[in-house]
């Protein structure tokens, strides 16, 4: 049997199309994205009209890479192909190949040719390699089929595969800027990350945590949440803000304690958001899932905000979430324990706060000012 080899990934972006003028930009970021995700892989990236060709190195595994390649947003579909010659019978041993390698019993065979100039034509390939199948074990059919394999036939190759695998899907990171998300150790806001990333925003993290010093902050789970989100782009920048200022400061705030940290984190959320140029924060907030997150409370806690909010998971539900949570690979750690702030405050959170009383309260105890100085007292850590 001939050995397959020379595989390549193709690559392709659906939805980076329709963003005309633009186009190349986008193309450009994905591109970088790419090569960043394949450090240390050894790999050419090629554009090909409609789409991109990776093809690994001597030392590089297609699987590895193809791993990595479904992680990289602004991808809607790829696929591991082999190469063949351009011709009849280079195409049927290396689809005869691919069909054993993988075992495919009743399988269609779809032939497509993008250069029409060669002697054979796409009933000849179904022709002949249908026969050649069944020399083997497997039945070709039309209808009734339990696997495909693609055949693309290419003025200097063809290129053959058995499954279009889904991408990551969305927009390259980077084309649509950069957002500060507040990150808790929770299940909702590291998939409130992802849902940024998806959208084409470099996320820089801010953590606000109940330790004595950062540098415990830092070297706690956070820090491995982060990483497992840096799979999906490479950014680990985290800020952790220390929380005992504003504790002291809004000792007095009672049952809106809760609701004033919120807004607490916005104020400094915001003010890491201009240091950074980000044009938004986001948050792993759905409405009404715990007692505090009414949108009375959701609105008095941003009512100081000038800078969009986004609250990606805001319709969803906690198993939604949690199905994310799993898929993007956040939620064991998720689910570790730590004390996050929010659980140290108030044990009855007030489920209705006026933006009045909050903007009345933050005058008091001068939110801005606790808010500065916790960022002073904070740390950014790569
Ligand atoms: P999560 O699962 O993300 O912790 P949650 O269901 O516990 O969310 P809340 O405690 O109300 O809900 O937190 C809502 C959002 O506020 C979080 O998703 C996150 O964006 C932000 N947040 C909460 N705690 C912190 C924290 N310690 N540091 C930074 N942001 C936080
Ligand atoms: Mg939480």
């Amino acid at each position: 049997m001939k050995k397959l080899s020379n595989a390549i990934i193709i690559v392709h972006f659906g939805e980076l199309w329709l963003r005309g003028k633009n186009r190349n930009v986008y193309i450009q970021a994905l591109k970088r994205n790419i090569t960043e995700k394949l450090a240390g892989e050894a790999f050419t990236l090629k554009d090909d009209y409609d789409r991109l060709i990776i093809t690994p190195g001597r030392r590089s595994n297609i699987d590895d890479i193809a791993s990595k390649v479904s992680k990289v947003f602004g991808i809607s579909a790829y696929e591991v192909a082999y190469i063949a010659k351009p011709t009849l019978r280079s195409i049927v041993s290396t689809s005869i190949s691919l069909i054993r390698k993988e075992g495919l019993k009743k399988v269609k065979i779809i032939p497509h040719r993008s250069h029409k100039e060669f002697k054979f034509d796409s009933m000849d390939i179904i022709h002949d390699l249908a026969n050649a199948a069944q020399k083997i074990g497997a039945e070709p059919v039309v209808k009734g089929f339990e696997s495909q394999i693609y055949i693309s036939v290419k003025k200097d190759a063809a290129y053959i595969y058995s499954e279009k695998r889904r991408g990551a899907g969305g927009l390259p990171v980077g084309t649509s800027g950069r957002c500060v998300v507040l990150l808790s150790g929770g299940i909702d806001s590291p998939v409130a990350a992802w849902y940024a990333m998806k959208r084409g925003l470099i996320p820089i993290y801010v953590h606000v945590h109940g330790f004595s010093s950062n540098g415990e902050a830092s070297s706690s789970k956070i820090s491995r949440i982060v990483k497992l989100l840096s799979e999906y782009y490479p950014s680990g920048h985290v800020y952790y803000i220390p929380s005992h200022i504003f504790q002291m400061g809004a000792m007095k705030t009672g049952k809106y304690e809760l609701v004033m940290m919120k807004g607490f984190m916005l104020r400094v959320a915001e003010e890491i958001a201009k240091k950074e140029g980000a044009g938004a924060i986001v948050t792993g907030e759905s409405l009404g899932q715990v007692a505090s997150q009414t949108l009375s409370n959701i609105a008095a806690e941003e009512s100081t905000t000038i800078i969009p909010i986004l609250r990606p998971l805001i319709g969803m539900d906690k198993l939604e979430i949690t199905e994310y949570a799993r898929k993007i690979g956040t939620y064991d750690e998720s689910i570790k324990p730590y004390k996050d702030v929010c659980s140290i405050t108030s044990k009855n959170p007030a489920i209705s706060m006026s933006p009045k009383l909050f903007k009345s309260i933050s005058k008091d105890i001068n939110l801005p000012g606790l808010a500065r100085r916790s960022i002073k007292s904070g740390a950014a850590l790569q």
